[in-house]
């Protein structure tokens, strides 16, 4: 017998194992950067992982750029099964799917109001053939938009549990460890409440600078107590990692390279920060 709660969006999503949906207060924190060194972790953790990026900034979509794949040759295409996504490398382990991949200049702004974002969230979540996916990473803008309910509308059938393989969403915060971009963040984590999403833990990013020359570490946007005291004690949200300002990470990200040696390096780059961190 067919599933009562079926939905489009359901049926697609059926073939992915894990949800994880990015989400910050604030612009500008490094939430994307965050998605993308997410999406690169769960392929390095293991060799038969295949992983899907989404970028649900419909007006501000930075993904391509810092995959490497804001280049012309990226684009989505058609096929009767559904729209396939741009792969970041040949052997199709990492798939990446943004407006920007759909807009004739690049450079154009998308300027539409809610109904209008939300049939293309609609559209992203129904009609792109991933194929089975271990992981399917989507990152937000910032804030709580009309994105984000568009988003947890459509997935809302996903959390019930008559569906016979469902596959719960949950969400990680990103947020800097300045006072106003934490007390935003609590904004988004009264939204994944009220919503009942569930959430994994808050990543504190640009934690603080590492002098190159003397190891000392600089707390550029404040001391390094703040996330544990807003979120861990008061909230009791997991602090999952502190990324540091990272100089080369910047470089990486924001260069406008060809698509797998950026992402190699960046995969490269990040394994030596991991190894660093563990001696
Ligand atoms: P958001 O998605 O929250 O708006 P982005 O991921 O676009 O933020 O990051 C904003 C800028 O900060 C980008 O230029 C990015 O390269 C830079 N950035 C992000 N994380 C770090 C970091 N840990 N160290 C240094 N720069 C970073």
């Amino acid at each position: 017998m067919e599933d009562p709660v079926e939905t489009p969006v359901s049926r697609r999503l059926s073939s992915v194992k894990n949800i994880i949906i990015v989400l910050s207060g604030k612009g500008g924190v490094g939430k994307s950067s965050s998605s993308v060194q997410l999406a690169l972790s769960l392929l390095s953790q293991n060799p038969s992982n295949r992983v899907g990026l989404l970028d649900l900034d419909i007006t501000g979509p930075s993904l391509p750029r810092m995959v490497g794949l804001d280049i012309p040759e990226a684009t989505v295409h058609q096929s009767s099964a559904g729209w396939v996504p741009v792969y970041v490398d040949n052997g199709k382990r990492l798939g990446v799917m943004s407006i920007g991949f759909l807009l004739k200049d690049r450079g154009d702004s998308v300027v539409w109001r809610g109904p209008k974002k939300d049939g293309m969230i609609r559209q992203f979540l129904s009609e792109v053939r991933w194929g089975e996916l271990d992981y399917l990473v989507i990152d937000t803008p910032p804030g709580t938009s009309d994105e984000h309910i568009s988003l947890l509308t459509h997935l809302h059938p996903l959390f019930t549990p008559t569906l016979s393989k469902p596959t719960t969403p949950s969400s990680i915060l990103i947020s800097t460890p300045q006072t106003t971009a934490l007390n935003d963040t609590i904004k988004s984590l009264s939204f994944t409440r009220k919503l009942q999403l569930p959430v994994m833990g808050l990543v504190e990013n640009m934690s603080g600078y590492v002098c190159p020359c003397c190891n000392e570490i600089s707390y550029t946007f404040g001391n390094n107590t703040n996330t544990e005291k807003i979120f861990k004690e008061q909230n009791g949200v997991d602090i999952l990692g502190k990324v540091p300002i990272d100089t080369v990470l910047v470089g990486l990200l924001d260069s406008v390279s060809k698509g797998e040696l950026n992402v190699d390096v960046q995969q490269q780059h990040q394994q030596q920060q991991n190894g660093n961190n563990e001696q």
